[in-house]
């Protein structure tokens, strides 16, 4: 019955009691972005742009970005918006002609937006790369920026987008960017929550050792009320912030965050269906009970179980 019912549902997101959440795709390039536009998806929350260039040596120029870019734009174009996410090099995710070497701490370097410290020129090329490619397709086009920590970052970061006619966002992975939501929502037009990052940061655990996944759990209650309250701060300034890290694809979870008032789930193309039938299978009222009560646990086991009992 429960495979039926995934099989049967052809989307939009929303909830039993018509509460809607958009579900979005994560995409590499243009290919998984053409077999994500066949899916019941509204959009695309995460383009991870580095995951293009894994095996260059040398920067695209801005013009054969912008070709790439393209790629992933155009299946959407007058559909739903795309996310397109700026280089996250670095730790987990070298580039060749971005990282740099021999840190003693990769996961707490240059990586993401901090390139752009010793190498501006490195993102105003991507950035007009994307302008080029929205220019070019029509796509509604987002534009987010990794491993943001700082408001100046933010507002700087923002600005740059702006200038070239598109919405600005940035990722809620380092944990300042959750303790101060309110203000950083004065600065950017969106938030997306990347709970992969956000959790390696808040337990201080390697999201890539295998010894560490009781750690590195986003069923993690520490983990889980900084996202209720980025969520909190959205609503607030009646500005979306969604997720697009591992914890949107888990069905379970998707109730809580739902719950929490969170506006998008952004996830592997083969979870939609998952995510989206159970949405359906629920009324909001069930979803803010599921988010009290993962806030309310004292472990990822407890709040689990409390959510499946919600659901029983
Ligand atoms: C995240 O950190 O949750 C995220 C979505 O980004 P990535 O997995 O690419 O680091
Ligand atoms: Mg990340």
């Amino acid at each position: 019955e429960q495979q039926a019912r995934v099989a049967g549902w052809t989307g939009p997101g929303v909830t039993r009691d018509g509460v809607p959440v958009k579900l979005l795709a994560n995409v590499a390039d243009g290919p998984s972005a053409r077999s994500a536009a066949e899916s019941p998806v509204q959009g695309v929350g995460l383009f991870r742009t580095e995951l293009c260039f894994l095996d260059r040596t040398e920067e695209p120029s801005a013009q054969e970005q912008a070709d790439i870019y393209a790629q992933v734009l155009e299946p959407f174009a007058g559909t739903g918006h795309v996310v397109v996410r700026t280089l996250d090099a670095g730790s987990d995710k070298p580039v060749a002609f971005a990282t740099l070497e021999d840190e003693e701490n990769p996961a707490l370097g240059v990586r993401g937006l901090r390139l752009a410290l010793g190498n501006p020129g490195l993102l105003h090329r991507q950035l007009d790369g994307i302008a080029e490619a929205a220019r070019r397709t029509g796509a509604e086009t987002w534009v987010m920026a990794p491993m943001v920590a700082t408001l100046a970052e933010a507002e700087d970061f923002c600005g740059q987008v702006r200038e070239r006619g598109l919405k600005a966002g940035v990722m809620v992975e380092v944990p300042s960017v959750a303790l101060l939501a309110d203000r950083f929502l004065d600065v950017v037009d969106f938030l997306s929550i990347g709970t992969n990052d956000l959790t390696q940061y808040v337990m201080a655990a390697d999201r890539l050792a295998t010894d560490l996944a009781h750690l590195t759990d986003p069923w993690q209650p520490a983990v889980l009320h900084l996202v209720a309250r980025a969520a909190e701060a959205g609503r607030r300034a009646g500005k979306p912030v969604g997720v697009c890290g591992e914890a949107a694809a888990d069905p379970l979870l998707a109730v809580a965050l739902t719950g929490m008032g969170i506006t998008s789930l952004s996830m592997a193309g083969a979870a939609v269906r998952a995510v989206g039938a159970q949405l359906a299978a629920v009324d909001m009222d069930t979803c803010r009970r599921a988010a009290d009560a993962v806030l309310e646990a004292s472990d990822p086991l407890a709040a689990r179980d409390a959510v499946r009992r919600l659901l029983d």
